[in-house]
């Protein structure tokens, strides 16, 4: 089957588009893939443990990306969490590849946070329902300009988050129990991954509560630097 030609769609496509550090192009988003607990001390601190069976993934919508500097405090929660997260940026098709495969399909590298309703999750949580409401909102995945590293495995790094200047979480991707590769090579068993995916690798220990106003700033070495404000 081919695809249709654009001018045939009802009304345009709306594409995200992240902009790449030192290029005027832009990364098209796909579709967005989370890890869930892959730092041992955010699992603990969540009452849990890393599963080191079998990592676990749930979805955000392509809609959650956002460059803004000021974006609007979040309705329907009374416990944003912030979670500092390293994201692949993957440049073309990959179907159940072994992790020795993996460095060849990436394109580079972002800086995300993972907002998350944390109250909305323990609700779930406890009901056995997804996440999705506490998870998927309007700008709940804020990114930082990609950077452009294809092939490159990253497996090392200061990764660290301040709200309003005080340091909240500060890791090292080292600290990953699964890594990137391990990562993408078990998601392209279960989904074909495909040109413009993202998958954001989970966070270390330090999520706290986010109250509007707060400026927040996070980085990961060599990958680059994420700012923004929550405006209430
Ligand atoms: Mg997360």
């Amino acid at each position: 089957m081919t695809e249709p030609a654009s001018s045939h769609f009802v009304f345009k496509p709306i594409i995200k588009g992240i902009s790449i550090q030192g290029s005027e192009e832009l990364f098209p988003v796909g579709k967005i893939y989370c890890v869930g607990r892959n730092y041992a001390d955010h699992a603990k601190e969540m009452g849990g443990e890393v599963d080191k069976d079998q990592p676990f993934f749930f979805s955000k919508p392509p809609q959650a990306i956002t460059q803004l500097s000021k974006i609007p405090f979040p309705t329907q929660t009374d416990e944003l969490h912030h979670e500092v997260e390293l994201v692949v940026l993957l440049k073309s098709k990959c179907s159940n590849i072994p992790p020795s495969q993996v460095s060849q399909h990436i394109f580079g590298y972002a800086v995300g946070v993972d907002l998350t309703k944390r109250d909305l999750q323990a609700i779930a949580k406890k009901a056995g329902k997804p996440w999705d409401l506490s998870k998927g909102f309007d700008n709940s995945a804020p990114i930082s300009k990609a950077q452009k590293k294809e092939g490159i495995l990253l497996d090392k790094g200061k990764i660290s988050l301040k709200v309003n200047g005080q340091i909240k979480q500060s890791s090292n991707l080292s600290n990953m129990a699964w890594k990137v590769d391990e990562l993408i090579s078990w998601l392209s068993r279960f989904i074909t991954l495909k040109p413009g995916d993202l998958i954001f690798t989970g966070t270390p220990a330090g999520v706290s509560k986010l109250n509007p106003g707060d400026q927040v700033e996070a980085e990961i070495e060599d990958i680059g630097s994420l700012s923004f404000q929550l405006i209430g």
